[in-house]
This record gives C-alpha cells, sequence and structure tokens, in this order.
C-alpha cells in the first residue's frame, strides 16, 4: 500500500494542512509518498522530506506549476497515479481545486473531507454541516481523498530523512493561465492553523469598531482573526476571514466569539474548538449552547475590560 499526499506550497515551504494530510496518509497503513509540484520548488521538496513518515518525496519542477494552476497539477498527478493506491490532498482550496480533476481522471468516486481512517477503505466525515458524522466505505481501487485538517494532528515536521526523486514535469495545458496572486498581508497566525482566533460578528457594528475593539484583544493574546459571514458580507473584513460552512474550519485551543449569533452554518466552522469563550449582550444566542465560557453584555465594555485585566 502506497498513498501520494498532494503538497499544498508556496515552493519554498509546505502550508500546514499538507501535514495534516501526511498523517491521514500515515493512517492508511500505507508507505507515504509526497508530490510537490512546483517550480524552483527545490525547498519544498527539502522540507517535506523531513516530515516524519514520508519515505519518498517527488518533485516535479516545470514552469507551468509555477502557480498551483488546477488544470496544470491535476495533470500532473495523473501523470504518477499509477503505483498509488490512495491519492491524498488537504481538504483547502487548494486540494479541492485538484482533487475532483483526479478522481475524474481516474474514474472513481471522491471521498471528500474525512477526519478520521476506520481502516484503508472505511473513513469518516461530517455531513449536514457538521451536525451528523457519516461513516463511508469506498469500493474504488484507487482512492482519491480530501483531508479536513482539523480531523488529525499535524504529523511532525522533522524526524524524517527521505529521498528526494525529480520527476518529469508536464507541459503546460494551455486550459487556465495565472493573472495575479492578491495576498493579504498579515502578521497575524493563518487562521486554520492558529492557536488561538478572536472572531466578530455583525454584533461589533461596522469594520472600524471591530478592528478598534478585537485587535487588542488578538494582538494580547497572538491570536488571529476571524469573522462570521455577516461580517464579511457586511463589509467589515476580507472574506477571507470568513469562518463557517463556506468559510474556514477551524479547531484552535481558544475561539473567542464576539457579537456572532451562533448559526448553524458558523458553527460548523468552528465548534470543535477545545474552549469556546461568547461575548453576546442577548443571553439567548445559540452561541452560549457550544460556549465553555459565556459573558453576557455589550462587546463594546467587556472586550476592553478583557484587554485591561489581561494587562
Ligand atoms: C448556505 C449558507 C452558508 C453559510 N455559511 C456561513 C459561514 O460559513 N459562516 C458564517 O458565519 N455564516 C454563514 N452563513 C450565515 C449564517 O446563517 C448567519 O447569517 C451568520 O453566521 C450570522 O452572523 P452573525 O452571528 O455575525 O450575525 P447575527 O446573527 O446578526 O448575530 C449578531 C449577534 O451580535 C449580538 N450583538 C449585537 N450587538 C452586540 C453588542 N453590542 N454586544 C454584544 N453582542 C452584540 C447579537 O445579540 C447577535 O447575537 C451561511 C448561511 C447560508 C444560508
Amino acid at each position: 500500500m502506497t498513498a501520494l499526499v498532494i503538497a499544498e506550497h508556496d515552493n519554498a515551504t509546505l502550508k500546514p494542512a499538507t501535514l495534516n494530510a501526511i498523517a491521514a496518509a500515515a493512517k492508511l497503513g500505507a508507505d507515504v509518498h509526497v508530490l510537490i509540484a512546483g517550480h524552483h520548488a527545490q525547498g519544498a521538496a527539502d522540507a517535506a522530506r523531513l516530515v516524519d513518515g514520508v519515505t519518498k518525496v517527488l518533485l516535479a519542477d516545470g514552469a507551468a506549476l509555477a502557480d498551483g494552476l488546477a488544470e496544470n497539477v491535476a495533470a500532473q498527478v495523473l501523470a504518477v497515479a499509477a503505483p498509488y493506491d490512495s491519492i491524498v490532498f488537504p481538504a483547502t482550496a487548494y486540494g479541492r481545486n485538484i482533487a475532483p480533476r483526479v478522481a475524474i481522471g481516474l474514474d472513481v468516486a471522491q471521498i471528500s473531507d474525512i477526519i478520521s481512517v476506520e481502516s484503508p477503505d472505511t473513513f469518516t466525515r461530517p455531513i449536514y454541516a457538521g451536525n451528523a458524522i457519516a461513516t463511508v466505505q469506498a469500493t474504488d481501487a484507487k482512492k482519491v481523498i480530501t483531508v479536513r485538517a482539523t480531523g488529525f494532528d499535524a504529523a511532525s515536521a522533522t524526524g524524517g530523512s527521505a529521498g528526494i526523486e525529480a520527476i518529469t514535469a508536464i507541459a503546460d495545458s494551455g486550459k487556465s493561465i495565472f493573472v495575479k496572486r492578491e495576498i493579504a498581508k498579515n502578521d497575524r497566525p493563518e487562521l486554520t492553523s492558529a492557536k488561538v482566533i478572536v472572531s466578530g460578528g455583525r454584533g461589533v457594528g461596522s469594520g472600524e469598531n471591530y478592528h478598534k475593539v478585537l485587535e487588542p484583544l488578538a494582538d494580547k493574546l497572538g491570536a488571529a482573526l476571524g469573522a462570521s459571514r455577516a461580517a464579511v458580507d457586511a463589509g467589515f473584513v476580507p472574506n477571507d476571514y470568513q469562518v463557517g460552512q463556506t468559510g474556514k474550519i477551524v479547531a484552535p485551543e481558544l475561539y473567542i466569539a464576539v457579537g456572532i449569533s451562533g448559526a448553524i452554518q458558523h458553527l460548523a466552522g468552528m465548534k470543535d474548538s477545545k474552549v469556546i469563550v461568547a461575548i453576546n449582550k442577548d443571553a439567548e444566542a445559540p452561541i452560549f449552547g457550544v460556549a465553555d465560557y459565556g459573558l453576557v453584555g455589550d462587546l463594546n465594555e467587556i472586550v476592553p475590560e478583557l484587554v485591561k485585566q489581561l494587562g
């Protein structure tokens, strides 16, 4: 049994969710190989070879793979897929963009968003916005799997010593072109791997108030900032802040929900957090149903007071 993990990377380093995908692949009881499809990507390959549990790194280095275009990366995966029993992706925007193209290329059903490996062909995955967990058994000989990062502890980034095999990079498919990348500059931890998240909802009132009230708390705690969809839709913050069913799935050690009602679609993205603190002026707000600690009151008073108490 050998599994191939498709690494998400920026050519120099691995994105954190790749380590969770590697941990999931190891649970398949398989030898774990990692594909780095990129350009000038030796740095990412060097990082992958050191990950605990990885036994081989395939490095496809070519201009067509520079920007991670899904059409080209999927073609690269299909070019090397033959010997593998499982092809494993992180269930991030990157992995979700490529996995279906690979599944259709192999004529197999994709197994999406797994949160556990019960056996090499049986997995659990959340359905109905996380309100039920389905156990699915895959009968296809080759399995194309996306892994929800919060379901698996990350593999250690060190401890491995795999070899790197350079493979032929595919030519450009010509189906898409890279236009530009706009990267939000942010000194804070990445939302999906942050240990602490301060998240604001419609209740914070405005973008200006969001920054004024929440940033000092996030600064004190070294936290990432998140938001509800209502806060994003109202333009308080960009949409990459969104936590929830149609946003990011997070499971930090501490999630502080400020002025968030706790709609089911928001809970779907954060209810696996270890400790949840809710600050809301409505004592009946559903967020208190999942909160470990609740503060009922005006966020404009409570949050600055909290910052003061934190010293
Ligand atoms: C298909 C679909 C997908 C969706 N995906 C997502 C998703 O991914 N993520 C997501 O978040 N939502 C998602 N939603 C939207 C979701 O249903 C809710 O509308 C949204 O989560 C509500 O955001 P909110 O809690 O910020 O706003 P509201 O529900 O309006 O709640 C605001 C809260 O702030 C409190 N408040 C107001 N003023 C104060 C104050 N001064 N002090 C303290 N508390 C105060 C209020 O009591 C209230 O509880 C989705 C909806 C659909 C239909």
